[in-house]
Order: C-alpha cells, then structure tokens, then sequence
C-alpha cells in the first residue's frame, strides 16, 4: 500500500515483477504516449506505427518520430 503503487502508475499492470525502477520508467514514458500526437504535415492525429515509425490518420502519410512519442523528436530536429 501507499508510495510504491503511486510511483509505478500505468505499470502497474505488470503487477509483481520486473523490479520498480523499470516500471517506473515504464509509466513515464506511457503517460507521454497517451497524449495527443500530431502530424507535421497537416496537424491532424498521428498514430504510432512502430519503433519511431508514425502514420498519420488524416492525410495517409508514413514518417519518422521518436520511438515513443513525437513531440521530442520534432523539438530535437529544430536546434
Ligand atoms: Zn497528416
């Protein structure tokens, strides 16, 4: 009970197993998974394909992100 279920978040599927720091980091980056992705191209919903991989849902085009999320790919392209 209390401060280990708390930090492991959306891991906590997993239940027991697989030690608390891997699912700690597991729910850090399933959180920033289930914020909305957008597509550069055309601003509407871009889908996760694979590792990296992204599909957008409005104009039909494949492209290239991060593993997990888009938004820090992007940022990281810029500078
Ligand atoms: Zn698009």
């Amino acid at each position: 009970m209390g401060a280990k279920k708390k930090i492991i978040g959306a891991a906590g599927k997993f239940g027991a197993g697989y030690g608390s720091g891997v699912k700690s980091r597991f729910s850090a980056v399933e959180a920033k998974q289930r914020i909305k992705q957008i597509c550069p191209f055309c601003k509407g919903r871009a889908k996760r394909k694979g590792s990296g991989i992204w599909a957008c849902s409005k104009c039909k085009k494949n492209f290239t992100g991060g593993a997990y999320y888009l938004e820090l790919a992007s940022k990281r392209r810029k500078s």
